[in-house]
């Protein structure tokens, strides 16, 4: 399986294609998910590029794994969640669908279900508003 340079997430990446960004690094970048399975949903990307986990640079993997934290951190401040879920899939078999790695972070509290994955598109002013709400936790 080979990386397709034109994927949405490379291409969110090289600024063609906007996003509701809520943190960014040298090796990462975060931003709201467009069709959010809890309000929060948030994904985490390397720069580099990769198909997903199974062909990542293992040098890679340190430096989003410490954004994969820090952005769950203020997505659980910023929506009081009880607990957040880190998930991500590899290949079209185990549910990936955009092949570009990335983490998904959602906030999770007690008795609240999530939607369907890749459900429905999410109103952008309202994913600003979220977007919003991170970035100040994060910056708190
Ligand atoms: P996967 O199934 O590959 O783990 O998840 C891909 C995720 O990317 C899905 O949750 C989907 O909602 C999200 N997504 C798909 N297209 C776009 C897009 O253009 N922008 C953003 N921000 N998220 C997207």
């Amino acid at each position: 399986m080979s990386y397709d340079t034109n994927n949405i997430f490379a291409r969110i990446l090289r600024g063609e294609i906007p996003c509701h960004k809520v943190y960014e690094d040298e090796h990462t970048l975060a931003f709201m998910d467009v069709m959010p399975q809890a309000d929060g949903h948030t994904l985490v990307i390397p720069k580099m590029p990769s198909r997903n986990l199974l062909d990542a640079d293992p040098k890679a993997l340190g430096a989003l794994m410490a954004s994969v934290q820090t952005v769950a951190n203020a997505v659980q401040q910023a929506f009081g969640a009880e607990g957040i879920l880190v998930q991500q899939f590899n290949e079209p078999a185990a549910g990936q669908t955009v092949f570009h790695l990335h983490f998904h972070i959602l906030p999770r509290s007690t008795g609240v279900g999530l939607r369907p994955h890749t459900g429905k598109m999410a109103d952008h002013a309202l994913l600003a508003e979220h977007a919003a709400k991170i970035r100040a936790a994060l910056e708190g």
